[in-house]
């Protein structure tokens, strides 16, 4: 099956100007990419696709995802959802992401221990159309901290709550290992607190667990080739996540200029994703949800948004790959689905040029997802993992937020989305 993209305007993910050109795909994959100058290396396409005035670029990676977070306003919600509806749930947030441009996810964490797993799974045995996955399981992270959810009273089982309650090295060993059983390409473990944890002596400040316990479950991703990523807001967590070599690390913010030194150093190994949707939804969005915070609360908001933006901008500038993905749907404030406004995020708060964000959100994004090699460009060889777009995303950035105007989403080749002017739409369900 050859396709012919003729008269786009690409953006190739290389971090290179957008240019005129032509794009022959041969069924999952790029063959070829021509400038307008030259010809199409393709007499008798299947295909033709006209896409004057269209742009093409790669697919994103949603760098800090969590398609089994529904727009909670508590964490309790999670746990109520049944694991069977939950599944369900979770795969329709996938294709939902997919059909608004990002053909990579990279779990932030599951809320319950397979529902991730099940999700990649039925995806890449194609029972479903969806997205590339790397799969998370629950986080893990020690009494009283971000997630606990348990009192003297009652203690939910394990296998309902998005949070894995480990304490010692052994514990932490024991949950990485059945994280690993579980068929998850990600272990995340909650290195710092959180905001709102204060009450258990557990703010975003403070770092809650033994470097002994991180290793623990660095050893056991190292041996089977895991990936490790890191609820990590205190800057004593950053520093033990780069000296043990974790990953992924997420949020960040009160790194100081010792961690910041250490994220440089560590730059080819490691990737940082501010996960910035969140508070800054929460700090713009609260009263249109009806939330009646205490000035204090929204000084606090204030101040969260203040600190991750110096730092973020201090890491891009330092040359550290900051990815976006901004813990959509964890709380109503940031809904799933919204999550493209992270790369407008990053533009407007982080210091980076609108084709920056967007070599962010795609070649980055596919080295995140370790696949580096075969998406997140729009090059011969690569799978024609690709979004065509009303208009250019360099003059608006905005435009990725817009569904109307993503006309067309392919993964692997194959439509996820194709708007009514290019043909009409596809189904959810694969042909058989
Ligand atoms: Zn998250």
């Amino acid at each position: 099956m050859l396709t012919k993209f003729e008269n786009a305007t690409i953006i190739d993910g290389s971090g290179s100007a957008g240019f005129k050109g032509g794009v022959l795909v041969e069924d999952e994959r790029i063959v070829a990419v021509v400038p307008a100058t030259g010809e199409i290396p393709a007499p008798n396409p299947d295909t033709v696709i006209d896409c004057t005035g269209l742009t093409m670029m790669p697919g994103m990676t949603e760098a800090h995802c969590h398609i089994s977070f529904n727009d909670l306003s508590s964490m309790y919600q999670a746990v109520e959802i049944q694991p069977e509806d939950h599944s369900l749930i979770a795969l329709a947030n996938a294709q939902m992401l997919l059909e608004r441009g990002f053909t990579s996810l990279f779990s932030a964490a599951s809320a319950k221990p397979r529902v991730d797993v099940a999700v990649r799974d039925a995806i890449n045995r194609g029972l479903f159309a969806g997205p590339r996955m790397r799969a998370a399981g629950q986080e893990i992270s020690p009494s009283g901290n971000l997630g606990d959810l348990d009192t003297n009273y009652f203690a939910f089982p394990r296998n309902v709550r998005f949070t894995v309650t480990c304490d010692g090295a052994d514990e932490f060993t024991k949950a990485a290992r059945l994280a690993a059983r579980d068929g998850v390409d990600t272990i995340k473990v909650n290195v710092s607190g959180d905001r709102d944890w204060g009450h258990m002596h557990a703010d975003d400040t403070v770092t809650v667990i033994a470097e002994r316990e991180l290793a623990a479950v660095m050893e056991v991703a190292n041996a089977r080739r895991l990936m490790v990523a890191t609820h990590c807001t205190s800057s004593s967590g950053v520093k033990m996540c780069v000296r043990q070599g974790v990953h992924v690390i997420y949020h960040a913010p009160h790194a100081d200029e010792e961690a910041r030194d250490m994220l440089e150093e560590a730059r080819d190994r490691v990737f940082v994703a501010p996960a910035a949707g969140l508070p800054i939804s929460m700090l713009r969005r609260h009263k249109e949800f009806g939330l009646n915070w205490s000035p204090e609360k929204i000084a606090s908001m204030e101040s969260e948004v203040e600190t991750v933006t110096a730092c973020m901008r201090d890491l891009h500038r330092r040359g550290v790959r900051v990815l976006p993905g901004g813990d959509y749907g964890a709380f109503i404030t940031n809904p799933i689905g919204e999550n493209a406004k992270d790369l407008k995020l990053f533009v407007d708060l982080f210091g980076f040029s609108p084709m920056e964000a967007i070599v962010a959100a795609t070649r980055q994004g596919a080295e995140l997802m370790r696949m580096e090699t075969t998406t997140g460009q729009v090059k011969p060889g690569y799978y024609a993992d690709l979004l065509l777009l009303d208009g250019d995303p360099v003059e608006d950035i905005t435009l990725l937020q817009d569904p109307e105007r993503i006309v067309a989403v392919l993964k692997g080749g194959r439509f996820a989305k194709r708007a009514q002017r290019l043909g009409g739409a596809i189904p959810r369900r694969k042909a058989a």
